[in-house]
């Protein structure tokens, strides 16, 4: 007893009297935390300090408020929005779709740029003060996304102008001068804008970039002024081809101080007329066999007076903070849209295709293999979208949450390459043979463009989600920081710690609570379905907090360099994300029996994500022991989480192979055209026909069975003998006839004479 007394009773009373706990536990802590915590570079901060924190923080915190979720407003286009998706829009997909196919065509034609220009398309995001259509996040991604799953190089030109470039940078920074001047311009589509940062040297590490701008005097417009004389090499840049004014970013110094005491300014961003003398503009990259244009700019002593600054003179030198805040929100809206339209029409065309082709006597869609690739395309695509509209619901609201935008970004355009390759799977030669009749392979070929710009995936899952996310979200993490930078600041640290370590503390019980009741405790908004899936979010939150800590707390700021376990830990996060995004539309869409399936596959996904990254976290851990501690601690009975049953696939992929309901509900971003002449049209109306005339096939085999009809002959032979047998109606032969005709029609690919190859030309192009 006196030995136990002796354990537990000195730390606890050194703890408990404030005087000895700052002397002997804060003080040697703050030294030692001080000295291990590599300092953070200007960058670092800023993109730290970019943005807010919103829900991503409460999932982060361990404890979740599922009201507060739930009570967020469902997401909704306002007349004027709605009415642009069903006119403009509309009219530009039918556009699109009457193009003529041409494989070296590297350009949208100008008639399709005119439409563009001329319905405010490069103006989604501009006020109507000047002229442009002040459209909401959520109706910007909608429209991006309707556009993007048809056609994605007419997305990706419409997205550019809306996302980080001129316009954006405008608003949030210009001077009152620049909007009057700029935004107007802009919005008419009579300027071009294009961004460029990216270059030969800098792609990930943007901060890095060598271009350099230098004050001095310099001619302009006849007037000897002080200006900026900018010399660069850039490449990648989307539009620049035809752009007529690049918003550029570059290194400023002053050598001569012309401006002041200070000589390196450090990244500013510029907007420069494209044909200023030394500006070498026009050539083109070709992304991946996309149409959208896409080239180098490179900049020879071009000079620019200091008005050309963006937001002049006082934002000399913020360019980085400009870029980051500006691409922490913007991550959020055009690229998830994209994603989530290359999820939707891999759903489509999927589902249709795995109905109409048959093998081995049957339907492809009714094999278990391919099942689990549809199952699989319809649980991501619903969780896609999901994380679509919360994450532009809180744009909309105000936030700008960098982690749940890179969330958001990252795991919405993988899910989309996920989708893409098991469409391209399930499609098999049909989708390899390139041609006007491929539907998928451009979508495809263009979903690595999405994986790379705006944050490349591999550096946004290794180091922003968590990286930002663990120092962001973390209740106490970032001021803690700050007083290891203040000598002054041991009572604060002293305060805060008091309360880090009670959190711990809590954590680290209800932990183990949850995992012995397997979460049966824990909160949820509600009773009855779903609330087991909010309890295992709620007890997996809470171990995410846990395990944060104790991570943070063993490697310090040696966390920063291990890689593999924030990527890790920013999986377990976002999947929390992701999660509680599809928990909140399956509530928004009225908590509908059908919509059952999809939300199931999505949850015991995510859930089977996050314990596959416990289970790496707790193996990877610098000291094998705790690791194993932990991963009992938290699965005391094992790790439950083994991903959607196979039953589940079944089900999932059977309601898809129907045309409406579940299949109908999940596909409302993808227009189809129900036109022979549309090839993903072509598909959906043999799927719709032959789902028609599914108990006339039946009928048919029942006959076969009874010796009636020859076995082993395609469909087609039987129609004629089942008619002379009186086994089917004249209209019911037609109806058959016709589901057969449109079935080739569907299995066809293109061929080409070689004549035609060699001109470069595809039929018709
Ligand atoms: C089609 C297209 C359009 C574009 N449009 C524009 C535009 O309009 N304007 C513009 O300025 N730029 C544009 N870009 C450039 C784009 O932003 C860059 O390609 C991107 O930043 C990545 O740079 P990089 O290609 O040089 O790859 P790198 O930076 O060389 O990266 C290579 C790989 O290393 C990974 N990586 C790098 N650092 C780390 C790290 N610390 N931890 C883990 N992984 C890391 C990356 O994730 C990536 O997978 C465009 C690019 C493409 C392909």
């Amino acid at each position: 007893m006196l030995l136990l007394l002796l354990i537990l009773g000195i730390p606890l009373s050194i703890w408990l009297h404030r005087p000895w706990r700052l002397q002997l536990v804060s003080r040697p802590l703050m030294g030692y935390l001080a000295r291990a915590m590599p300092p953070l570079s200007a960058t670092e901060q800023e993109a730290i300090d970019a943005g807010s924190v919103w829900w991503e923080g409460q999932l982060f915190g361990g404890q979740p408020d599922w009201r507060q979720l739930m009570d967020l407003p469902k997401p909704s286009l306002s007349e004027e929005e709605q009415a642009f998706l069903t006119h403009q829009v509309d009219e530009l997909l039918s556009r699109l779709a009457a193009l003529p196919g041409n494989p070296n065509q590297v350009d949208l034609p100008d008639e399709i740029w005119r439409y563009l220009a001329q319905e405010g398309f490069f103006a989604l995001i501009i006020p109507k003060a000047y002229g442009g259509r002040e459209f909401s996040h959520y109706a910007n991604s909608q429209i991006v996304a309707r556009i993007a799953a048809a056609n994605l190089s007419a997305a990706v030109t419409v997205m550019v102008p809306n996302s980080l470039g001129p316009a954006e940078l405008l608003l949030h920074y210009g001077t009152q001068a620049q909007q009057d001047y700029w935004l107007p311009r802009l919005a008419r589509g009579e300027e071009i804008p294009c961004f460029a940062l990216t270059g030969p040297e800098a792609g990930s590490d943007a901060g890095a970039i060598p271009d350099l701008g230098v004050v001095t005097r310099g001619q302009w417009q006849g007037n000897e002024v002080i200006g900026i004389r900018l010399n660069w090499n850039k490449r990648y840049i989307t539009l620049a081809p035809r752009a007529s004014v690049i918003g550029l970013a570059f290194k400023l110094n002053d050598p001569d101080h012309l401006l002041g005491e200070q000589e390196e300014y450090g990244i500013s961003c510029a907007l420069i007329p494209a044909n200023l003398p030394g500006v070498q503009i026009g050539d083109r990259h070709l992304p991946m066999g996309q149409r959208f244009l896409n080239g180098p700019i490179r900049g020879e002593d071009v000079f620019i007076p200091l008005e050309s600054l963006i937001g002049g003179i006082e934002w000399a030198g913020k360019g980085w903070r400009m870029l980051v805040e500006c691409l922490s929100a913007g991550r959020g809206i055009s690229l998830p849209a994209l994603g989530t339209a290359c999820g939707q029409l891999a759903c489509r065309t999927s589902s249709a295709y795995a109905f109409v082709r048959q093998q081995f006597g049957q339907p492809i869609g009714r094999f278990e293999g391919v099942q689990e690739s549809l199952a699989r395309i319809a649980g991501l695509s619903y969780q896609m979208d999901a994380a679509r509209q919360l994450t532009t619901t809180a744009l909309d609201l105000g936030a700008r949450p960098g982690v749940a935008t890179a969330i958001a970004k990252y795991h919405i355009t993988e899910s989309a390459r996920r989708c893409l390759l098991d469409a391209m799977d399930i499609h098999a030669g049909r989708a390899i043979m390139l041609g006007r009749s491929n539907y998928l392979a451009y979508h495809y070929m263009g979903i690595p463009i999405a994986i790379t710009v705006e944050g490349a995936n591999i550096l946004t899952r290794s180091l922003m989600i968590y990286g930002q996310g663990a120092v962001r979200c973390h209740p106490f993490l970032r001021q803690e920081m700050a007083c290891l930078q203040q000598a002054e600041g041991l009572a604060e640290f002293d305060g805060l710690l008091r309360q880090h370590v009670s959190r711990f503390a809590r954590h680290l019980l209800l932990t183990l609570v949850s995992g012995l009741t397997l979460g049966r405790l824990d909160s949820a908004p509600s009773k009855g379905y779903p609330a087991g899936y909010y309890r295992q979010l709620t007890r997996m939150s809470r171990a995410l907090a846990l395990t944060s800590d104790l991570v943070m707390l063993l490697l310090g700021g040696r966390l920063k360099r291990r890689e593999l376990l924030t990527a890790r830990l920013g999986d377990w996060l976002s999947q929390l994300y992701l999660a509680s995004a599809t928990l909140k539309r399956f509530a928004d869409e009225g908590s509908a029996e059908q919509d059952r399936l999809l939300l199931d596959y999505a949850m015991q996904h995510s859930l089977q994500q996050i314990g596959l990254a416990v289970v790496g976290v707790c193996a990877n851990l610098p000291w094998p022991w705790l690791g194993w501690l932990l991963k009992r601690w938290i699965f005391p009975f094992g790790n439950g989480y083994a991903g959607p049953r196979d039953r589940l696939i079944a089900q999932l992929a059977q309601a898809l192979l129907i045309p409406d309901g579940l299949r109908q509900r999940l596909l409302t971003l993808h227009h189809c055209p129900q036109q022979e002449q549309d090839p993903v049209g072509r598909v959906e109306l043999a799927f719709m026909q032959l789902y028609a005339v599914a108990p006339l096939h039946e009928r048919l085999q029942q006959a076969q069975k009874q010796g009636q009809l020859p076995t082993k002959v395609p469909m087609a032979k039987l129609i004629e003998p089942a008619l002379a047998l009186g086994l089917l109606s004249a209209a019911e032969a037609a109806a058959l006839q016709e589901a057969e005709r449109l079935r080739y029609l569907a299995l066809q690919v293109d061929s080409f004479a070689a004549s035609d190859l060699e001109r470069g030309a595809w039929p018709g192009g």
